[in-house]
């Protein structure tokens, strides 16, 4: 692989809660616990994992938008975490984020022109008459008639909120995307066409992507390779054709049989996932997948799988590939 354009290396993050009455007791919640991955350019990255696993904190942490405890992240050869002022300000056009809710992301007081040209303003790119004009190209790139302008949000259906909120992202021409969960709260009709309009972009402008989401049908659609999250971690990772065909590590194979296939016969040879999610303020000691899995073995209920190379860029943590 090429020189990565975002490079996320022991990326930590847990957050202390206060709980019980009268006498709360604080305790630690590991968000995410060590999380490494690229993305290169022009690629769509995705990271999969149920509600809770991590990977929205892993995608926030990556902007900036909350501080990491520890870990390495760089876009290209800049020290995200070490970028202060005019440095913070310019990664910040470089790296710009579509959320799962356009509707709360997008000022409903705000005429859409106001929205789409602040964000030019802010950066120096353009103002005035000239922006207005880049607005209008905006709406007219990701499926709206620039006269949607001086119409406010609340005028617009969620799927095209979301092109809205895409078009805001592309306000500043950014060079890598990261898209948390942007078509889960949308009808599944919906969602087809917001992914297909981002494909579009990626491939016309060339932009990279950190998908973030639950749904792995929708991640195999869009994404040329993924890691999977449980409790904090990455459990596997590889290019997605050759994650479906042969998951390695058993937590992926219930995900991607509870994931919709074109091949019922597949589906009927995978076992189903059992149990909740354990707490990530209290993950069980060993591997934190132990009490749900089908493989279980004493080794695994006492000590954490180290993270195995398995060759063609797949790696994996299970002792179920321990030599
Ligand atoms: Fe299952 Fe053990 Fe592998 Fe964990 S390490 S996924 S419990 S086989």
């Amino acid at each position: 692989m090429s020189a990565p354009v975002l490079h996320v290396a022991g990326l930590i993050r847990h957050f202390t809660q206060k709980k019980g009455f009268p006498n709360p007791v604080t305790i630690t919640v590991r968000a995410v616990d060590g999380v490494s991955f690229d993305v290169a350019e022009g690629e769509a990255f995705g990271l999969v994992g149920e509600s809770g696993c991590g990977k929205s904190t892993v995608a926030r942490a990556a902007l900036r938008l909350i501080e990491p405890d520890q870990g390495t992240v760089r876009f290209r050869d800049t020290d995200v975490r070490a970028a202060r002022g005019p440095g913070l300000k310019a990664l910040r056009r470089k790296l710009q984020m579509v959320f799962q809710d356009p509707y709360s992301s997008l000022n409903p007081r705000r005429r859409i022109a106001a929205t789409l040209t602040e964000p030019m303003a802010v950066h120096g790119i353009m103002r005035g008459r000239a922006a207005r004009e880049r607005a209008g190209q905006l709406l007219e790139e990701v499926g709206l008639p620039p006269a949607a302008l001086d119409r406010f949000p609340h005028e617009f259906s969620g799927g095209q909120r979301q092109r809205l909120g895409i078009a805001r992202a592309l306000s500043v021409e950014p060079e890598l995307l990261v898209a948390d969960e942007p078509v889960s709260a949308l009808d599944v009709s919906v969602q087809a066409q917001v992914l297909v309009l981002l494909r579009d972009l990626q491939q016309r402008r060339g932009l990279s992507f950190l998908f973030v989401s639950h749904d792995l049908a929708v991640v195999r659609w869009f994404c040329s390779r993924l890691a999977v999250m449980y409790l904090g971690r990455i459990v596997e990772q590889g290019p997605v054709v050759e994650v479906f065909r042969e998951p390695l590590h058993p937590y992926t194979r219930v995900l991607r049989d509870a994931s919709p296939s074109p091949d019922p016969g597949l589906r009927a040879q995978l076992p189903r996932i059992e149990g909740e999610i354990p707490s990530a303020a209290n993950p069980p000691p060993g591997c934190h997948f132990h009490a749900r899995c089908p493989h279980v073995m004493p080794i695994c209920r006492t000590q954490y799988p180290s993270f195995r190379d398995m060759g063609g860029g797949r790696q994996v943590a299970c002792h179920l590939y321990d030599n």
